[in-house]
C-alpha cells in the first residue's frame, strides 16, 4: 500500500467554490434543501449522502479555525467573538436541521439496501444522535460551549516570574529540571501560588458548567451526566464497570512500579525525602536534557525522527508546515495544553502546543504528529462521519507514535548518555501517567454522580481519590493547600468531560504495538497504518484487531503489559 501525504482539499460539488460560513442566512437555504429533497432511489440516497457530508466538512472545517485562532491569541477578544458567535449564533440553528437530516436518513427505504458492513458504524451513531437529541438542550449546550473555553482565557493568563523574568507556566517548567534544589522548591510554590489565585474563579466555573451538563443529561432522559456522557462519546464497548475494574487495576498492578521509579529517583538524587519539586529533577552535575530551544528546531527535528520511522510520517509534518498549520512555541496568552484539530475539508490538520524546550515537549510533540497522521490517512475516506473514529483508538495512533519514535531520538541528542536518559523518562512516564488517568477518572465519576456537592466536598473528595494514586515515596507534607485544587489544572476536567480513560486504555494500545514493533518494525508499522486507515468504519474491538491488538483493559492484561515496560527500563538501566 502506498500512502501519500500530498493531501488535496475535497473538491466542492455541492456547495459554490467560494462560499464561507458567514451566518445561519448564508447556510439555511442549503440545509432547506438537504431537508426537502426527494430520496427516491439508491443513487439519490448515495448523493445526498455525499452533499450532506461536504456540508459537514465545511461547517466543522469552518468552527475548527474559529477555535484554533482564538486558542493562538486568547487576548483577541475579536477572535473569541467569533468562535462565539458560531456556538450561539449559527450551532444552535443548525442543529434541528441535522436532527431532521439523521431522521430521513434512517427512515428512507434504500438505507437498509446501504452495504451494511461499510455502514454500520456510521449508521450506529447517526441512531444514537437521533435518540440524544432533545431541543431543550440546544440553547444549554451553545452556552457549555463557550463557557468551556473559558478555562482557556482563564489559564493562559497565568505567568510567574522567576530571577526578574516573566515565564508563562510551561515555560517555568524546566527550572523544576534544575539540580539546584533551591531554585526547584521557589518555582514549584510560585507556580501553584499562582493556580491558587485563581481557584475562586476556577472553581465557579466549573460548578456553572456542572449544573448545566446535569440539566442536559435530565433533559435526555438520563439520570446523572456520566450515563448521558458515555452514550455522546458512544462507548458502545466498555461500561463504567470496567472503569471501576480500571482504577483498581492501577492500584494494584501500577503502583508498585510508580514506588519503585522514585525510590529509585531518590537515592540517585541522595535525598532523605523526595519531594514534589524533585520528581523531575537532575543530581548535581547533570545538565538537564535540552532536546531543542525553538519551534522550529522542534518541528525540524521531529520531521527527521519521523523520516527514519518511515518517509511517509516525516512527509505528513513537512505539508503542515507549509501550510502553516503549526503554533509550537509557548508564549503569554496562548491556551494551554496541545492538540492535532482535524481540518475536515482541506485535510491536513493543525497541531497546537505550548513547547519550552524540555522532553515531555518531544513528548507532545510526536504525540501531536501519530494523530496528525492520523488525519491524513483517514481523509481519503468517503464521508465525513466515516473519519469519525473513536477516540481510544485515537490516542492510540499519538501515544504509539511516543514509544515508535524513541527509536529515532538520537536526532534529539548529541551524545548516548542523554539519549539513554531520555528514553528512561519517557518510559517512566508510560507507567506513572496510570495513577493520574485513574485519578482524573473516578473524580469525575463521582463528580457526575453527585450533582449537588458543594465545593468543600469536591475538594475533600479530590484529595481522598488522589491520595488513593499517590504514592507513598512522595512527601506532599505542608502542601495541602495546593492539593485541594490540584484537578484545577486538568483542561480536559473543563473542555471534554470523561474525555480521559482513553489514554488508560490507548496506552495499553500503544504498548501492544511497541511489543510488535520490537520483534518486527515494519509489520508494526504497517499495522499502525492499516489500523488508523480505516478512520471510523469500524467498531472499537475491531479497530484494536486491525492493528493486531487485543481490546482489553483487565487486570490480566495490564499487569503482563507493565512487566514488559519495566524490563525495558531495567535493560536501558543496565546500559546507563
Ligand atoms: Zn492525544
Amino acid at each position: 500500500m502506498e500512502y501519500s501525504a500530498a493531501i488535496k482539499k475535497l473538491p466542492r460539488t455541492y456547495l459554490p467554490e467560494g462560499f464561507e460560513v458567514r451566518d445561519w442566512s448564508s447556510l439555511e437555504p442549503f440545509f432547506t434543501e438537504l431537508a426537502a429533497r426527494p430520496l427516491d432511489s439508491a443513487g439519490a440516497l448515495q448523493q445526498w449522502l455525499l452533499d450532506v457530508s461536504e456540508v459537514e466538512s465545511v461547517v466543522s472545517e469552518d468552527a475548527c479555525w474559529r477555535q484554533i485562532k482564538m486558542t493562538c491569541d486568547t487576548e483577541n477578544t475579536s477572535l473569541e467573538e467569533a468562535f462565539n458567535f458560531f456556538m450561539m449564533e449559527i450551532q444552535p440553528k443548525l442543529q434541528p436541521y441535522s436532527d431532521l437530516l439523521n431522521r430521513k436518513l434512517v427512515d428512507s427505504p434504500f438505507t437498509n439496501e446501504l452495504d451494511q458492513a461499510k455502514y454500520f458504524t456510521y449508521l450506529r451513531n447517526v441512531r444514537k444522535n437521533i435518540d440524544l437529541f432533545r431541543e431543550a438542550n440546544i440553547p444549554l449546550q451553545a452556552e457549555l460551549n463557550v463557557e468551556a473555553q473559558q478555562f482557556g482565557m482563564i489559564a493562559g493568563k497565568m505567568t510567574v516570574e522567576v530571577n526578574g523574568q516573566e515565564y508563562t507556566l510551561q515555560q517555568a517548567a524546566k527550572f523544576l529540571e534544575d539540580p539546584d534544589r533551591t531554585l526547584r522548591e521557589e518555582v514549584y510554590r510560585k507556580i501553584n501560588d499562582r493556580r491558587l489565585a485563581d481557584k475562586g474563579a476556577l472553581n465557579t466555573l466549573y460548578s456553572t458548567l456542572l449544573a448545566k451538563r446535569h440539566q442536559v443529561a435530565l433533559n435526555a432522559g438520563f439520570t446523572n451526566y456520566r450515563d448521558f456522557r458515555f452514550a455522546e462519546l458512544g462507548r458502545f464497548d466498555y461500561d463504567k464497570d470496567a472503569c471501576y475494574q480500571f482504577h483498581e487495576a492501577v492500584k494494584l498492578h501500577v503502583m508498585p512500579l510508580v514506588n519503585q521509579i522514585y525510590e529509585t529517583k531518590k537515592k540517585k538524587l541522595g535525598l532523605d525525602t523526595l519531594r514534589p519539586w524533585d520528581v523531575e529533577a537532575e543530581p548535581a552535575g547533570v545538565k538537564p536534557l535540552r532536546p531543542f530551544s525553538t519551534g522550529e528546531e522542534l518541528v525540524e527535528k521531529t520531521i527527521e525522527c519521523f523520516d527514519g520511522l518511515r518517509p511517509f510520517f516525516g512527509d505528513c509534518l513537512r505539508t503542515m508546515k507549509q501550510m502553516g498549520h503549526l503554533d509550537l512555541e509557548s508564549r503569554k496568552g496562548k491556551a494551554p495544553g496541545g492538540y492535532n484539530c482535524p481540518l475536515a475539508e482541506s485535510g491536513a490538520p493543525f497541531i497546537f502546543m505550548n513547547a519550552a524546550g524540555q522532553l515531555d515537549d518531544v513528548t507532545t510533540m510526536v504525540h501531536e504528529g501519530g494523530h496528525a497522521i492520523h488525519s491524513f490517512l483517514s481523509h481519503g475516506l468517503e464521508l465525513n462521519g466515516f473519519k469519525e473514529y473513536p477516540t481510544e483508538i485515537a490516542e492510540v495512533a499519538s501515544m504509539s507514535m511516543e514509544l515508535f519514535s524513541m527509536n529515532h531520538w538520537n536526532v534529539f541528542f548529541d551524545n548516548k548518555e542523554e539519549l539513554t536518559r531520555a528514553k528512561e523518562q519517557q518510559l517512566e512516564r508510560v507507567i506513572t501517567i496510570f495513577p493520574w488517568i485513574a485519578t482524573i477518572d473516578k473524580f469525575q465519576h463521582w463528580i457526575y454522580e453527585h450533582p449537588r456537592h458543594t465545593e468543600e466536598e469536591r475538594a475533600s473528595v479530590w484529595v481522598d481519590i488522589l491520595t488513593e494514586f499517590t504514592s507513598p515515596v512522595l512527601d506532599f507534607s505542608g502542601l495541602d493547600h495546593y492539593r485541594n485544587y490540584s484537578w484545577q489544572r486538568q483542561l480536559h476536567l473543563f473542555e471534554v468531560p470523561f474525555y480521559y480513560i482513553e489514554y488508560g486504555i490507548a496506552q495499553l494500545g500503544a504498548i501492544g504495538l511497541w511489543q510488535q514493533y520490537k520483534k518486527d518494525p515494519s509489520e508494526a508499522v504497517k499495522n499502525y497504518l492499516a489500523a488508523l486507515s480505516l478512520g471510523g468504519t469500524r467498531t472499537l474491538p475491531d479497530l484494536f484487531a486491525a492493528a493486531g491488538l487485543e481490546f482489553d483493559f483487565s487486570p490480566g492484561h495490564i499487569s503482563g503489559l507493565m512487566g514488559f515496560v519495566k524490563d525495558e527500563l531495567d535493560a536501558l538501566a543496565q546500559v546507563a
